[in-house]
């Protein structure tokens, strides 16, 4: 295969494979621009169901980092793993340790963290061959776990985007969320806090029902949720909520949620504009887990630095709509081009300053 012409190619600057028949390790680590900091991302363990659609996925979500990172304001580059299996069947310590070892080799130019299928203690093994990853246990107020961080600046972006399309506070706002999980849970708990009326799918009945129980929320059935009546629509569980055929039925008139990827095509960010529906660009709103990791990675996190950096990220939203709005261009297209601003600027990387911007 021609990577170069590959569709998910962009001038990423690295590309790694390792295959260890002795742990069954085999990963992909992928690099896509280091121009503001060392790439930083998640280790995603996946049953791929071939080595193409991984090598997709290392490509697609490494360059979201870059963009990510960006506009987050941190001294982060993009970069993202991912190893190929089933984390149910084929995780052992020893091909985590490989994975270690794996990204040691890389010396120091990709930073990992938890993902998909990866957790904080898989973290800790990795952290045995390697410094270079984040997201440890030894935090002492989440356990390493970025999700309540990514959460809070979800929360803190629905604000600005109810501000923005509504005129309003969250007081009586109603907002829908699909998926309930580790962002979700604590982003409904952020929302009945300031006075939203919370409605969730999920197709897990753990979870919902510890919403329901602890926080009030009302459940939606899975299939009504992408079209509830409600105000905002918060996707937090998948990728690709946003499709050609859930798009015409959305009633929200804001979508600000914490999943990755939430716009199936670049199209549906017009799509969106044209129907006067603002959207949070997925990127822009769930980069409090980075910012977190960032500070984790830099070996001086206050709570306090970590809140007001991801405080931040209501203002960014702001601008974005803002410009959205003079330029008559889609929030996700303009949200690309402010971060290619930033880390397309050129950079004595010599001279790299490793603060917050
Ligand atoms: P999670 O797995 O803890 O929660 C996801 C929830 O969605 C689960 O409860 C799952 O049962 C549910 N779900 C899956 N498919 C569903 C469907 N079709 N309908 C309704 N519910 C469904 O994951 P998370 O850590 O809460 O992350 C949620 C999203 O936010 C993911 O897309 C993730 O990539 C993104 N994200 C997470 C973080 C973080 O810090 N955890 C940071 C940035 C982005």
């Amino acid at each position: 295969m021609d990577i170069f012409s590959h569709p998910d190619f962009d001038q990423h600057e690295l590309l790694a494979f390792r295959d260890d028949p002795a742990t069954g390790l085999r990963a992909i680590i992928a690099v896509h621009n280091s121009n503001l900091g060392p790439a930083t991302g998640g280790c995603r363990m996946y049953p791929y169901a071939n080595n193409e659609d991984a090598l997709r996925d290392v490509l697609r979500l490494s360059r979201g980092m870059t963009y990510k990172s960006a506009l987050a304001g941190i001294a982060l580059g993009g970069g993202k793993s991912v190893i190929i299996g089933n984390p149910q069947q084929s995780k052992t310590r020893e091909l985590m340790l490989a994975m270690g070892e794996f990204i040691e080799s890389q010396n120091g130019n990709y930073i990992s963290a938890e993902d998909s299928g990866t957790s904080v203690s898989d973290m800790a093994i990795i952290a045995e061959r390697t410094a270079h990853v984040s997201g440890l246990s030894d935090d002492p107020e989440h356990g390493g776990d970025p999700s309540p961080t990514t959460a809070y600046g979800v929360y803190k972006g629905i604000v600005a985007a109810v501000d923005f399309q509504l005129g309003s506070d969250l007081q009586g706002v109603r907002v829908a969320l699909q998926g309930i999980g580790s962002v979700g849970y604590y982003l409904a708990q952020y929302l009945r806090e300031a006075g939203a009326l919370v409605f969730a799918a999920d197709v897990n009945r753990r979870n919902i029902d510890r919403a329901v129980n602890d926080l009030g929320v009302v459940e939606l059935a899975l299939d009504k949720v992408l079209n509830a009546d409600v105000d905002v629509l918060a996707p937090c569980a998948m990728g690709g909520a946003i499709n050609e055929h859930t798009i015409d039925h959305v009633k929200a008139s804001v979508i600000a949620g914490a999943a990755n990827n939430q716009l199936a095509t670049v199209a549906m960010g017009d799509a969106l504009l044209e129907k006067g529906i603002l959207y949070a660009p997925d990127y822009v709103i769930n980069a409090g887990g980075i910012i977190d990791v960032f500070y984790q990675q830099k070996g001086n996190r206050s709570a306090q630095m970590v809140k007001e950096h991801v405080d931040r990220i209501g203002d960014t939203l702001t601008s974005i709509f803002q410009r959205s709005k003079e330029e008559t261009s889609a929030t996700s297209n303009i949200a690309d081009v402010m971060a290619e601003e930033v880390f397309k600027k050129p950079v004595n990387k010599t001279n790299r300053d490793t603060k917050a911007a």
